[in-house]
């Protein structure tokens, strides 16, 4: 028996989807950026299943830690860098590549006394202004990298998006300019391109890509969905229902009673709710997929489980799949109706989910 609620991770999916970025951006190494728990499709699923990607990309140093003692061997970087000065040494060990982007991480590369230089990517802050260093700092702190005995040299130099994902924004191509207008001529690797850079910007690709979403085959736009970009999403939320009832037109169903049945109907329960990580706020008309058709949530979404409208005729069985996004329904569509984006649905699944690679 299968456990449900279940994410199932397809392990032939994220292949061809590393096989296609690797086919949209030819020229470039490809760093799999598997924060989150590889966005809610499990850390170490997805590293073994990619496990020909050039590098992985982190946002915490126990998610490099873990990816180490999972025996991946490929070069790991931390996207934010290191936190804490205790933090270095294990870079050291585990051969761990850091982001620097504050002058605190500066003062504490310098004050470190380590066993070998760490390999540092210079983040520069070319428009999206969260973290980084601005151009007018730029000369400074690269010279002072490049004294720094515990920086490896070259210096490696990257940048992030704000707005790649809006195609007829020009903000993309001016943060590109003021890139290479600090980079140029410097020795070192570069990277900029998350997912909507390497789909949409191919300008951006550069010596490394860091694509993240469109590895697990989700498009980095709501509308859009990663078939249209030849890829396959990875993940499919499933579970299965519970209850199948007739109901009375005018009856209400659920927590405020705030759905009535416009005509008599058959009302499926489908266990999953907000405890599962599905959305509380998923309006009324959210679609599931249900023995071929889509059919619409009613009523509120409740902790454990919610309802969806399966028209009076239905023939559906309480054990029948259900199934909340994947290959039959974008994420991308689920996101958008319920007001949100795709990667906030796929890494905020509570532990209650199985993640079952397949
Ligand atoms: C998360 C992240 C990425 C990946 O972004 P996607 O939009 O998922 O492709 C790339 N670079 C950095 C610095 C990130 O934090």
């Amino acid at each position: 028996m299968k456990p449900f609620p279940r994410a199932e991770i397809s392990r032939q999916a994220l292949q061809h989807n590393l096989a296609r970025l690797r086919e949209v951006a030819p020229h470039s190494k490809v760093m799999a950026v598997v924060k989150a728990n590889g966005y809610g499709h499990g850390l170490l699923n997805v590293a073994q299943c990619v496990s020909d990607a050039d590098g992985f990309g982190l946002a915490r140093l126990e998610e490099a830690l873990q990816l180490r003692s999972g025996d991946v061997d490929a070069k790991l970087l931390l996207l934010e860098g290191f936190f804490r000065a205790e933090d270095l040494p294990l870079l050291v060990t585990h051969h761990i590549d850091t982001v620097v982007h504050h002058a605190s991480q500066l003062d504490m590369l310098e004050q470190a006394e380590l066993e070998a230089p760490v390999t540092v990517w210079m983040k520069i802050d070319t428009g999206m202004h969260r973290l980084g260093f601005s151009p007018a700092q730029f000369a400074e702190v690269y010279e002072r990298l490049n004294r720094c005995a515990n920086v490896a040299k070259p210096v490696n130099f990257m940048t992030h998006f704000a707005r790649a994902d809006e195609p007829e924004q020009p903000q993309t191509l001016q943060q590109l300019a003021i890139f290479e207008r600090m980079v140029r001529e410097l020795p070192g690797e570069r990277t900029l391109a998350n997912s909507a850079g390497v789909l949409f910007w191919p300008e951006t690709q550069k010596e490394w890509i860091r694509p993240g979403i469109a590895l697990y085959g989700v498009s980095p736009v709501n509308g859009d969905n990663g078939q249209h970009h030849g890829l396959i999403p990875a993940m499919s939320l499933v579970s299965q229902l519970i209850a199948v009832r007739q109901h009375k037109a005018g009856d209400p169903v659920g927590y405020g009673g705030y759905w009535t049945a416009p005509r008599d109907t058959t009302l499926g329960v489908v266990a999953i709710g907000y405890g599962d990580g599905y959305p509380r706020n998923a309006p009324e008309g959210t679609p599931v997929f249900i023995n071929g058709r889509q059919v619409p949530i009613v009523g509120r979404v409740s902790m454990d489980m919610l309802t969806v409208d399966l028209g009076p005729d239905a023939a559906d069985k309480v054990g029948d799949s259900a199934m909340l996004w994947g290959p039959k329904l974008p994420v991308e569509e689920v996101a958008e109706r319920i007001g949100t984006i795709a990667y906030e649905l796929v890494t905020k699944l509570t532990p209650r989910v199985a993640v079952c690679l397949e």
